[in-house]
């Protein structure tokens, strides 16, 4: 047997967000959990809570050289104190100044021209910084962590700021530079951050984490994946929109997947992409609360109801195409994506009539904020169609199993929202996701609205 089937029998890789290491306290919480389970050889890890975002801030440039002091002083303050708790900071003490220096210097550079490439060198700081002082906290329970650079062996392309993994390539730097270290030592690595071939430093996009955590583990065959956050699992919606939430112990990958995709914000979109692939059971629990068991997501499950959760996704963007003229209706569509796919422009959903398409955008990039369409895709739309584009609008998204197939599904939805304007209805596409559009201000109720009679 080689060394890769030896560890899938029994290999489990664990990823632990922004919350789950925000202090020393959460460090130690999750270094427990990782200690209790010898099968878990592979952990990646976010950066401390808080800290990306005054990173992103960091990255789009602050001029004022006070307040950049200030932001560094803030992401100082959070690393020294957990160095403060460890029994040996000097083991990782100069790596953390070093890095913060690193920030400070980059900041600077950012202050005065800001880019896509920097904002990642910048970012990816984050969790260089956490990954220090996570692998000495498990040292110091006696653990053999060794700390990893993810970035050799998390290959991407060139997109700054929403990279591209290269699984295959991923798979077989893994197997070069992971493996071999499992056989007598626990790996604990970041998250989130990658290069491309050149070594440059890239970022897989806001809460890429989970997605480098499925990469990985689709990289070593692992058998498990454990995504450890600050709750307890899925629930079949938000709970601080309705403490009606119930949690789900059990769901399909598809199922979870349009979750993910719509809005249920526990999950990275593309987390369960690699899971799929590689058939790996993914678990999401709450690493404040271990012992309360969470959400298994894996192929086929015991039970399929009808409908199973409700996801919630503010922000969106919603741009309605109107041809100029009726000749062009034929290729009409094909001409849109062109442009769209010709500047990368990524498309949630989408619904056409013979002469109009209205479609949203997608939004996970590193910088934050809702999407926009750049001037020159409009311009270059324009040439083609009438543009209106229409904010302040949210996407509700109900999750379920033959839904397109099941009679009356529709009236039982439909018939609790009859008081509310919808935009935008998908319905078909999928059997597990009907979704539409909404005003912002409505978004909240209307999920309480359908929780209660669809889902209590
Ligand atoms: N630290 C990164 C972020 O806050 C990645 C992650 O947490 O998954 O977006
Ligand atoms: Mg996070």
């Amino acid at each position: 047997m080689d060394k890769a089937t030896t560890h899938s029998d029994s290999l489990t890789v664990a990823k632990f967000g922004g919350t789950s290491v925000a202090d020393y306290t959460a460090m130690s919480r999750s270094a427990a959990i990782v200690t209790a389970n010898p099968q878990t050889k592979i952990v990646l890890i976010s950066a401390c809570s808080g800290v990306t975002n005054i990173l992103v801030e960091l990255a789009n440039g602050v001029s004022d050289s006070t307040t950049r002091q200030q932001r560094i002083q803030t992401l100082t303050q959070t690393h020294q104190d957990v160095l403060d708790q460890l029994q040996h900071p000097e083991n990782v003490q100069d790596a953390i100044y070093g890095l913060l220096d690193n920030i400070a210097t980059l900041a600077e550079h950012a202050a005065s021209a800001t880019s896509a490439q920097l904002t990642d060198q910048i970012v990816s700081h984050g969790e260089l910084l956490s990954t220090h002082l996570f692998s000495q906290i498990l040292v110091e329970l006696n653990a053999p962590a060794v700390r990893v650079d993810i970035r050799p062996i998390m290959r991407t392309d060139d997109q700054f700021g929403k990279a591209i993994p290269q699984p295959d390539t991923i798979k077989q730097l893994a197997t070069e530079q992971l493996l071999p270290l499992l056989d007598n030592n626990i790996v604990v690595s970041q998250g989130f951050i990658g290069s491309n071939s050149q070594g440059v430093t890239t970022t897989l996009g806001r809460g890429g984490s989970d997605y480098s955590a499925a990469l990985i583990a689709e990289a070593v065959n692992a058998s498990t994946l454990e995504i450890w956050t600050d709750v307890p699992g899925l629930y079949t919606t938000d709970p601080r929109i309705t403490s009606a939430a119930k949690p789900i112990k059990e769901i399909s990958f598809s199922e979870a997947s349009e979750m993910a995709n719509f809005g249920a914000k526990i999950l990275h979109p593309s987390t369960l992409v690699p899971a799929v692939r590689q058939q790996i059971p993914v678990f999401v629990g709450s690493s404040k609360a271990p012992d309360q068991g969470g959400t298994w997501i894996r192929q086929s499950v015991e039970e399929a109801p009808l409908f199973r959760a409700l996801a919630l996704r503010a922000n969106q963007t919603m741009v309605t195409l109107t041809s100029l003229n009726m000749f062009h209706a034929y290729g009409f569509l094909a001409e849109v994506f062109r442009i769209l796919a010709e500047h990368k422009i990524s498309v949630d959903l989408i619904t056409t009539s013979e002469v109009s398409v209205s479609l949203t955008l997608d939004q996970t990039d590193t910088g934050g904020g809702a999407p926009t369409l750049p001037l020159q895709v409009v311009e270059e739309l324009s040439q083609l169609c009438v543009v209106d584009v229409e904010q302040g609008l949210s996407l509700v998204a109900l999750i379920g199993n033959q839904m397109s197939d099941t009679k009356g599904s529709a009236k039982d939805i439909f018939g609790a929202l009859e008081d509310h304007n919808l935009r935008m209805i998908c319905y078909g596409a999928s059997p597990h996701n009907l979704c539409f559009l909404i005003n912002e201000d409505e978004a909240k109720d209307v999920v309480r609205t359908l929780h209660a009679s669809l889902l209590e």
